[in-house]
């Protein structure tokens, strides 16, 4: 922790900006580069052993567990340029934990080594246009097994990270056995970003930005051929793996969101002890002392629950922590989402115009609906909380 929030403070702060003078803003996603600043503190960090530090399995990261790297996450979340810097960025993340616990020999090799070495990135293709994707059973794409080979059909959105220049593959899931149980009907499949009939249509915008030079992608599969040792683990294993993948990553979206809250409440104080109106500073008037005391200790709340969700999911592993995971996945973005609103309300107009705390309530806005909608994750909260009265 304290080499990480060293490595925060010296190096990636003071180089946000340059970060955002480097970036190409053009509506063209073909035309997005990395910016250079970028890669030079990838070289730094990765020097400095600060590196796949989200990794448990010590062959491939750096052995820490959900509770010893939560903190860190935290700390990530400072700076949204901070968690690519340590190669710790979604949706490589949850990809990468994947290909560690599912892929064969050949598919590590292929896709998880470059992964790790930060040298590409990937993209997690889940989400259809066409039906109610917080259900993972609805998905509709197809992924058909025709003698050997795998043949993938069908729209995807928000696929995040497609954009990206250094984008190297997908991981797409689709029905391959549509008579089979709920739960057994999809598969995973490794998908090459250039394989014929892989078509990005559009960039998705959020709340007017493009992300870039990540971008969150709608993506036409058509008739995309691929090798049927393209499958993770094996035909029917998609639901099965969806649900594994996603409790380590919302330990780490939580955490980031508790870091980027903690900036937007050093934000809000900023400026309420520093400008002045009626004669007092803006900390003085009205109830603006109980919102910074709220702030606080929503935020210190936040972080509780969290680490022992993180605790919960160590030692009780996904389905021991089911409870934890799916309440801070509602609590930690609700919590940066009235945290970033108050800083914006304290700016007054200036907090409208603010690319910081947009960007903030962007991240908070999208973490309501990505990995799972709140009354999604409130409905998992309630339907364990009544399985004690039945
Ligand atoms: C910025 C961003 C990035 C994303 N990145 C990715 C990505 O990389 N890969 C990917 O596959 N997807 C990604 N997503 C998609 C995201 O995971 C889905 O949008 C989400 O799962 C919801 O699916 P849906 O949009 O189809 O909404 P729907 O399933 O249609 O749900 C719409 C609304 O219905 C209500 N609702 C649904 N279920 C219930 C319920 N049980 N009880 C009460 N109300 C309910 C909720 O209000 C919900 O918001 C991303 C989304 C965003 C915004």
């Amino acid at each position: 922790m304290a080499q990480v929030q060293r490595f925060l403070n010296e190096r990636i702060l003071p180089n946000e900006q340059t970060y955002l003078d480097q970036l190409v803003g053009t509506e063209d996603w073909r035309e997005w580069k990395i910016p250079p600043i970028m890669e030079e503190l990838k070289a730094e960090a990765k020097e400095l052993g600060l590196w796949n530090l989200f990794l448990p399995d010590e062959g491939y990261g750096a052995g820490l567990d959900n509770r010893d790297y939560a903190p860190i996450a935290e700390i990530t979340g400072r700076s949204f340029i901070a968690p690519e810097v340590f190669n710790c960025n979604a949706p490589d993340t949850g990809n990468a934990e994947v290909l560690v616990k599912y892929g064969s020999d050949e598919q590590k090799q292929q896709w998880l080594e470059p992964l790790l070495a930060g040298e590409i990135r990937s993209g997690f293709a889940m989400t259809e246009p066409a039906v109610a994707s917080s259900d993972a059973t609805n998905m509709q794409a197809t992924c058909e097994i025709v003698g050997d080979e795998v043949v993938l059909n069908g729209q995807k959105w928000w696929t995040s990270g497609a954009g990206d220049p250094r984008c190297g593959f997908f991981i797409f899931m689709g029905v391959t056995n549509p008579d089979a149980n709920r739960h057994e009907r999809h598969s995973m499949v490794l998908c090459p970003v250039d394989a014929p009939g892989v078509k990005i249509l559009r960039m998705l915008p959020v709340f007017g930005h493009l992300d870039e030079p990540h971008g969150h992608a709608e993506i036409l599969f058509d008739d995309v051929r691929l090798p049927v040792s393209s499958i993770i683990a094996g035909p029917g294993r998609g639901f099965e793996i969806a649900q594994g993948r996603l409790g380590p990553g919302r330990i780490h979206h939580c955490m980031r969101a508790i870091g980027a809250s903690e900036r937007a409440l050093q934000r809000l104080c900023e400026r309420a002890v520093h400008r002045v109106a009626f004669g007092k500073p803006l900390s003085n008037l009205g109830g603006n002392r109980d919102i910074i005391a709220n702030s606080r200790m929503a935020i210190d709340q936040a972080r509780l629950l969290t680490m022992k969700a993180a605790w919960a999911l160590d030692t009780m592993g996904t389905f021991g922590a089911l409870v934890d995971i799916s309440a801070i996945k509602v609590i930690a973005p609700n919590v940066l989402q009235a945290v970033t609103d108050a800083a914006i309300q304290i700016h007054g107009g200036e907090g409208m115009s603010d690319p910081e705390l947009s960007r903030l309530m962007g991240m908070a806005r999208a973490l309501r609906i990505a990995d799972g909608p709140d009354e999604v994750h409130r409905g998992m909260v309630a339907r364990l909380e009544l399985k004690k009265y039945v």
